[in-house]
């Protein structure tokens, strides 16, 4: 049986920056990927926003990551000339209702470390887009949009350049923890019946990290958290959106509300919604769902004209808490957590996932070296 250091499953954005940090710490790595391609799964269907780091409980792992995952991936697409824009966004009260919201969020983004949130009156909101409708806003300067795909590509690139391996059309179906007496403890069955013996195993796999973590002998079964899938549809913008910011309305329960966000060749797309499925598989955008989207969008967006959205595309948030439960953390549970040695898991790796890879990448591997803090 070949033998190997590391071993993470999942060549998404989270599983690469996870192998890329082992990669650099002159770990022997190798990737594997159930697709044919890096990124097919939920790392190419979201917004591809670099969140600021606003919305998230204080003290939590997402705030903490996103915070200073953005810092990172700044800094690395500076470094790496990778393609993103600081867009800033404007987070919309359009209502008077809702302007305690909008203090009760920069409260919280105050806590998580991010003071560069500027509340806006309703003139000074429309001064930065004209067309826009609301009572206040709250500016986040430093929110931005990167292109994911080039930034899964140089990931994966620091990997290769640091001996790491990816195999693609690799499926891991099973494992053996602490099978194997000696320093490669874990057997690994790949759905093809390969096997191999790792001394370090991420479970980085997205919407089945739950699935596959059930399927590791040894792990028990009360470190696998439910799962839940809450899709998200996007609507595409015919035309030019009158906008150079991203837009949002106050968040919902679930996610963040129909928004609008723009991609780097500046076309806009509105969404995600919050529709809870069955299925992980479930992709398929139901364009009846639009009409919806009209009365949401219009609230901000007034002059938003007739039969301009058309049906995108869809993601789904890996959830590990159900439709009426407060939202759950990120869970990333290493050896001080399950008592396994060697192994991570990644679970409910949902939004802002993307911002903060590169922060989770070095989390994982300060997880696997031992006495050293978590944060
Ligand atoms: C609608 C939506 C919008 C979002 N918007 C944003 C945003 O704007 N900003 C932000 O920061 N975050 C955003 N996110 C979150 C972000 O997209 C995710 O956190 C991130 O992409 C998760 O990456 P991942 O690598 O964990 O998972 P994935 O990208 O899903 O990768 C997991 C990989 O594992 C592979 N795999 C699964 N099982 C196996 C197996 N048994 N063997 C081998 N391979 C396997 C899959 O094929 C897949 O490629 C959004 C998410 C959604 C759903």
């Amino acid at each position: 049986m070949d033998q190997i250091d590391s071993v993470v499953v999942g060549a998404g954005v989270v599983g690469l920056a996870a192998a890329r940090a082992l990669a650099l710490q002159g770990q022997e790595v190798l990737v594997l990927e159930s697709a044919g391609a890096i990124g097919t799964g939920t790392s190419s269907r979201n917004s591809e926003v670099i969140h600021a780091g606003i919305y998230y409980a204080s003290g939590s792992l997402k705030a903490a990551l996103c915070v200073q995952g953005k810092a990172l991936l700044y800094a690395y697409c500076d470094q790496r000339g990778l393609p993103y824009r600081r867009c800033g966004k404007l987070i919309v009260a359009t209502s008077s209702a809702e302007l305690s919201a909008l203090q009760t969020i920069r409260d919280r983004a105050v806590a998580n470390g991010v003071q560069d949130l500027v509340l806006l009156t309703r003139d000074e909101a429309c001064a930065l887009e004209p067309a826009l409708e609301c009572v206040a806003a709250l500016h986040s300067p430093s929110t931005g949009i990167v292109d994911s795909h080039a930034l899964m590509l140089s990931l994966l690139g620091d990997i290769e350049q640091a001996a790491g391996l990816l195999a693609l059309n690799s499926e891991l179906l099973e494992v053996r923890l602490n099978a194997e007496p000696g320093p490669y403890p874990h057997v690994l069955t790949m759905a093809d019946g390969t096997q191999l013996a790792v001394r370090q195993l991420i479970n980085a796999a997205g919407l089945s990290a739950p699935a596959l973590a059930s399927r590791f002998g040894g792990l028990d079964g009360r470190y696998v958290p439910a799962s839940w899938f809450a899709k998200g549809n996007y609507f595409i913008l015919g035309g030019r959106a009158p906008f150079s910011h991203l837009i949002y309305p106050v968040p919902e329960a679930g996610g963040l509300g129909v928004h609008l966000t723009l991609d780097l060749g500046g076309q806009a797309k509105f969404g995600p919604d919050v529709q809870w499925v069955e299925s992980a598989g479930d992709l398929q955008v139901n364009s009846e769902r639009g009409q919806g989207f009209y009365a949401e969008v219009r609230k901000y967006w007034p002059g938003l004209p007739d039969g301009a959205l058309q049906a995108g595309y869809a993601g789904i948030r890996p959830k590990i808490s159900g439709p009426h439960e407060p939202a759950a953390d990120f869970c990333i549970q290493g050896p001080r957590e399950h008592g396994v040695p060697g192994l991570v898991n990644l679970f409910g790796i949902e939004s802002p996932g993307l911002t903060s890879c590169l922060a989770i990448g070095e989390y994982v591997a300060r997880l696997l070296t031992a006495n050293v803090p978590n944060r």
